[in-house]
């Protein structure tokens, strides 16, 4: 059995988002540059993903909604860029089939896990998902990636327990919708008090108990408040739980260097944070685990970090 599949598609750098925007390609560039070069991306590492079957988008997204995204990019000529009329995220003609194509990986990344080929896999996703909604893509987010593969563990393996743990600076809003009255699904999410988009309270926890939302001030104490949680709280919340297969949301935005948030990690704290997650799904389902990328803009961050997580992934 490999270890550690790392899933990703060239189509991430067909998904235009214009000059000077932030979301851009140069973020898909960086990390597999990283992860090539410290030898991690190797031929049986590597799987290189291609749009899915367009039937997943439906587990977690409305079907006028995936024919707006479809029908918005395809009307775009080459080179050309839009905004999504539902939100804050840019388009451009092959955005429709990048997003399809994270979709496509993380369902090959899961199958390739649940068959025992691998042990877990990182999927480089660009676009980024976990902001997306049943009708409305936002927040760079089209297709809430790491949502469908949820819903693809439970409608494909029966899977009744299912974590996914959030680490990006910014609350996964769609992630959070999908799943607040699904007990089969523990949604754990730390991020930045009154940032983007201003969903995530404390006080909501679910119908079931199942939603577990922490919000880090800006200041000195963020770094050790949010380690805290993932050495501590979230164990002791898995060992209720027992999780059959562990997902991430893997933003790398709450590093101090982010030009867009203001927590304070630093890069080592991205293999801590890793460790963590990998010795809940060693504890409770056998290592099984998909790491799904969602934000993170400092190029220099997301590459080392990339290969930190990796690296703590592999072993
Ligand atoms: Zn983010």
């Amino acid at each position: 059995m490999g270890q550690t599949l790392i899933v990703h598609s060239p189509l991430s750098l067909a998904h235009e988002t214009g000059p000077r925007y932030i979301e851009a390609k140069s973020r898909y560039a960086a990390i597999i540059n990283a992860l090539r070069q410290a030898g991690l991306l190797t031929k049986d590492t590597e799987w290189v993903s291609s749009p899915g079957a367009e039937k997943w988008l439906f587990l977690c997204h409305d079907r006028e909604y995936v024919r707006l995204v479809k029908e918005s990019c395809e009307a775009l000529r080459d080179g050309e860029v839009a905004d999504l009329r539902t939100g804050d995220v840019k388009i451009s003609h092959e955005s429709y089939a990048a997003a399809l194509a994270m979709v496509g990986g993380a369902i090959h990344a899961i199958d390739a896990i649940m068959e025992g080929q691998f042990r877990n896999a990182f999927l480089v996703a660009r676009p980024p998902g976990h902001h997306a909604e049943r009708a409305r893509g936002m927040g760079f987010c089209l297709f809430n990636t790491v949502a469908i593969a949820a819903r693809y563990l439970q409608r494909e393996y029966g899977l009744k327990r299912i974590a996914i743990i959030d680490w990006d600076v910014h609350h996964g809003n769609g992630t959070e919708k999908e799943f607040a009255d699904d007990k089969g699904v523990y949604y754990f999410s730390t991020h930045q008090e009154g940032g983007y988009p201003g969903t995530g309270d404390e006080g909501f926890h679910g119908k079931s108990k199942n939603i577990c939302n922490h919000l880090i001030a800006p200041g000195p104490e963020a770094r050790g408040a949010l380690m805290t949680y993932y050495r501590e709280e979230l164990p002791a919340a898995m060992d209720v739980f027992r999780p059959q297969f562990v997902l991430i949301s893997c933003g790398f935005d709450a590093h101090r260097l982010d030009p867009i948030a203001s927590l304070t990690l630093e890069t080592e704290d991205y293999g801590v944070l890793t460790k963590c997650v990998r010795s809940i799904a060693e504890k409770w389902c056998d290592g099984r685990l998909l790491s799904v990328l969602e934000g993170g803009y400092d190029l220099d961050v997301i590459a080392q970090a990339s290969v930190l997580h990796v690296r703590e992934l592999s072993l």
